[in-house]
């Protein structure tokens, strides 16, 4: 094979991308993953700043069960790219909680919390809510083919009572919702699932050494990752197939099969391939992370992860300011179990933005406005956890700015487009999306879509002689 030539190209490091490669390698593909930047990982990356390494997002690895477990998720992804259990190394929350105005629901690794809390703040829907959980525990949310559903809709044929529909959206749709004030409905049910009825868990050591696995798999199975390759454009042969990339550098590089999980409209873009506006998702962040000087829990807070929102109507939808300070999730990633006595306090709190906004400002103000943002979103969150200031000893933030800048993504969308391409298709001859765009997000899931893409559009033929 041409030195140029190969079985697949997948556009971009992140968790997809990593996993699509793996899988691939795994059967023998020569396969090259291509990334813009100069470290892997994508929107759950990490980075030093002041001799400390920070993760860039890491709350939670959702999906959690444990060892043993067969068919959920977690397993079979772990299954797929032949890991075991045990190399990820995962700790468990201590448990979470949604706060809706005055109402608390907490939930942990055991589902039976949030049916507790949920009987005994809303009694008259004791039963309705186990009818629901029956329906997202036998619902078939993997149809490709499925008409897109609202899940507000969904839940109101079981549920009454608008204040526990609202306090089951804040969680769902702040961990991957690309519809404003919405979430599809087979996205709900997933979301459900990996959220409440599986649960949180993160690996020793955060993000690092979980990237550290995935690399040493891929590279294992003879994977090539290439670092600053930012993909410049899709290559066409004669029939407007795509038969490979060009790379900002100049280098083409040849492939029937080209895996991208840049996005949707990104990946259009590359292609010089129309899209609408609609296509492009309108919810940005900003997060905060401060590392403390003590635990969380010496200041009061146990809780893992806390969503809040302020008013007893959620709202979830792009700000006309540039921070929404009345609903934002606050994750205290020091509350996992641990061994380690001496761990720092770590404080992340992230809230809805504008990107328009942020990205319309020269550096002088958008400086000041990242500090008056941060007082805003300190104050706000205080009333749910604790106060973090006194006790900082190192404190960064994002933007939506950020948010563009390191993973390309049109209106520093972290859910991508609101219209995702279950099947993978882009409408483009050999070229197939991956990850956030194709309807699977977060960590888990976005690998469960490299994984399952790349069965899909580059092994089936693979697979089915192996199997003959
Ligand atoms: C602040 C924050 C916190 C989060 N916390 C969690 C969490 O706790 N748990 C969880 O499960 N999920 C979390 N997520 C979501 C999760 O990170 C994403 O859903 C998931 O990582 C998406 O992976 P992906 O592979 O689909 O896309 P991405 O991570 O966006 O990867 C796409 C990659 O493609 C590269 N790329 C784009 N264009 C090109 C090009 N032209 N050429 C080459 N490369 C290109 C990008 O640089 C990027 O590396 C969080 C996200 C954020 C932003």
């Amino acid at each position: 094979m041409a030195q140029n030539r190969y079985d697949a190209i997948v556009i971009g490091a992140g968790m997809s991308g990593l996993a699509a490669g793996i899988r691939l390698a795994q059967f023998g593909k020569r396969v090259v993953v291509l990334e813009k930047h100069a470290l892997w990982g994508g929107l759950n990356s990490f980075y030093k700043r002041g001799g400390r390494r920070y993760d860039t997002g890491l709350h939670a690895l959702t999906n959690f069960v444990p060892k043993g477990t067969k068919s959920t998720p977690l397993a079979k992804l772990l299954r797929q790219l032949r890991i075991s259990y045990d190399e990820l190394n995962l700790h468990e929350q201590t448990w979470s909680r949604v706060c809706l105005g005055d109402i608390t629901l907490r939930f942990a690794n055991q589902f039976g919390l949030l049916a507790e809390d949920v009987a005994a703040a809303f009694p008259a829907e004791k039963d309705a809510f186990a009818r629901l959980v029956d329906e997202v525990r036998t619902f078939d949310a993997f149809d490709a083919e499925a008409p897109v559903r609202s899940a507000r809709a969904e839940i109101r044929r079981f549920l009454r009572d608008p204040l526990l529909i609202e306090a089951l959206l804040v969680p769902i749709c702040w961990y991957g919702s690309a519809r404003e004030d919405d979430i599809d409905w087979d996205q709900f049910v997933i979301l459900f699932r990996s959220l409440f009825l599986e649960g949180f868990a993160r690996p020793a050591g955060g993000i690092k050494p979980f990237l550290d696995l995935l690399l040493a798999r891929y590279r294992a199975e003879g994977g090539e990752l290439r670092t600053r390759a930012g993909v410049e454009r899709i290559l066409f042969d004669a029939h407007s197939a795509a038969r490979g990339v060009r790379l900002e550098d100049g280098t083409e590089l040849e492939s029937d099969c080209v895996l991208s999980s840049a996005g949707y409209p990104e990946t259009m873009a590359l292609a010089g391939r129309p899209t609408t506006e609609a296509d492009v998702g309108r919810l940005s962040f900003v997060e905060i992370v401060h590392v403390l000087d003590r635990t969380s829990a010496a200041l009061g807070n146990d809780a893992t992860i806390t969503f809040f929102t302020t008013q007893r109507e959620f709202g979830w939808r792009r700000p006309e300011t540039l921070v929404d300070t009345h609903t934002g999730v606050i994750c205290c990633s020091d509350n996992y179990a641990t061994h380690d006595p001496q761990r720092d306090g770590v404080l992340r709190i992230t809230s809805l933005a504008n990107y328009d906004l942020w990205c319309a400002l020269d550096e002088a103000p958008y400086r000041a406005a990242k500090v008056a943002a941060e007082s805003a979103i300190l104050d706000a969150a205080a009333a749910f956890a604790f106060d973090p200031r006194p006790h900082r000893i190192a404190s960064d933030m994002f933007t939506p700015r950020t948010l563009r800048h390191y993973t390309g993504h049109i209106g520093g969308t972290v859910y991508g487009s609101p219209h995702k391409r279950r099947d993978g298709r882009s409408g483009v001859k050999n070229l197939h999306l991956i990850g956030t765009d194709q309807g699977l997000l977060g960590i888990v899931g976005s690998m469960l879509s490299g994984v399952s893409m790349a069965n899909r559009h580059a092994l089936m033929e693979t697979r089915a002689n192996q199997l003959s």
